[in-house]
Parts: structure tokens; sequence; C-alpha cells
């Protein structure tokens, strides 16, 4: 059996998982796992992770409801003003017992340094055929995702979950505001601070009959 790892993300679930019906509360701040966005637009590795939620138990395994929030850095697509909110995302997530799967699955990374082994990709698509029976248990579709228990149960492991969770939630074109007017293309003036700014336009066409007329006047 690979050895457990014990991470920042791994949480006791043992007095939860112990049989169906079971309750546990979960409110606890966790680092930010590595590979949520970049530089432009992300959540910056060991930035706070807060966690509310709860996990219920059911007869395979264990899901985990809550809200995770995370302070988000990004650039304005538009301004290239900084961006600093906090990203407040919904999740429901699986844990299933028979997580033996979801270890061949993850390429065995659990083995020995898993944080090398972890790449940013996440758990998404990991579909096993306990899918379609969470999914009546759960009485949800499409939203869910699997997650390992670790230890025979013992601990969840919310990295991959974290990190799923704000890798999606990332906006793809972050704006400081729905109504960014953004740089002048011509020379880049902030149209937010100053939005009476405008060229004058010159159509090019008239341009020549312009300095013929200017160069007759001057011959006058
Ligand atoms: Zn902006
Ligand atoms: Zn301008």
């Amino acid at each position: 059996m690979a050895r457990v790892e014990y991470t920042d993300w791994t949480v006791p679930v043992a007095q939860v998982g112990s049989r169906p019906g079971q309750t546990m509360e979960l409110n606890k701040e966790f680092p930010a796992p590595s590979g949520i966005g970049d530089s432009y637009v992300g959540v910056t590795q060991g930035a706070p992770v807060q966690v509310d939620g709860r996990f219920d138990s059911i007869v395979d395994g264990l899901i985990f409801m809550g809200t995770l929030t995370a302070p988000m850095h990004a650039v304005c697509a538009r301004c290239d003003d900084t961006i600093d909110e906090d990203l407040h995302c919904q999740v429901t997530a699986f844990f299933p017992y028979e997580s033996g799967r979801l270890a061949e699955m993850n390429g065995g990374s659990r083995d020995g340094d898993g944080r090398d082994g972890r790449d940013g990709r996440g758990s998404k698509g990991r579909k096993s055929k306990k899918e379609q029976e969470v999914e009546i248990v759960a009485g949800e579709e499409e939203s869910e995702d699997l997650y390992p228990l670790l230890d025979n149960g013992a601990f969840a492991d919310m990295e991959a979950l974290i990190r799923d969770t704000f890798v999606d939630a990332l906006p793809l074109q972050p704006l400081c505001r729905p109504d960014c007017k953004g740089l002048c293309p011509q020379c880049g003036e902030d149209l937010n601070e100053n939005p009476e700014h405008h060229h004058e336009k010159v159509d090019t066409r008239f341009a020549g009959l312009a300095a013929l007329k200017a160069q007759l006047k001057a011959e006058e």
C-alpha cells in the first residue's frame, strides 16, 4: 500500500467516515496550493484559502459541500490596473472510499514526495463507475468531482479540490470593473480617469489636399 503523505491539505475525517449519515463541519484556513493561475491572474501560492462547509458520509464515500474563498490577484484586461478581490466558490465534491482507483489515476504521485508529482492538473475528468450512483445519492448532476481519501478513509486530501475550484473560477478576461473603459488605443490615456479624452480625427484622404492648401496659402 502506498505510503500516506500528510500535507497542509489533509483533513482528519475518520470520525465522519465510520458509518453513513455522519456529519462533520469544516471551517479552516488552508494555504493556496501551487498552480492556480499565473502572475497575470491567479491565487498566489500560500495565500489564505478559507474553507467553510461540511462532510456528510454516505455509503461509499464522503460528500463535501461548502464555500471556498481565496484572494485573487489580476491585471485588468482593458486598463492594466491591478485587481485584488476575493473569489467565492460553492463546491460539491465527492471523496470515494474506493480511493485506490484515484491513486492509480493520479499516476502514483502519492508515493514519495507527491508535491513534485503534482503539476497543476486538476482532478477534472477522473470519473469512475461510481459517478452515476453518486449523482443519484447527492441529487446533483455534473457539478461533482472526485477527490482522494487517504489512509483507508481517515483523511481527506483537499489540495486538488482547492486547486481545481479556483483554476475554474479565474476569469478569462479580468476587469477592474464591468464597465471599464480601458485605455486610449492611440496614446494610452486612461479613459476611466479622463472620459472626455479623444483625438481630433484626421481623415488621411484629405491630408494631401490640406497640405496643398497650406502650400498655396504660403505662396500667396
Ligand atoms: Zn480596467
Ligand atoms: Zn489618446
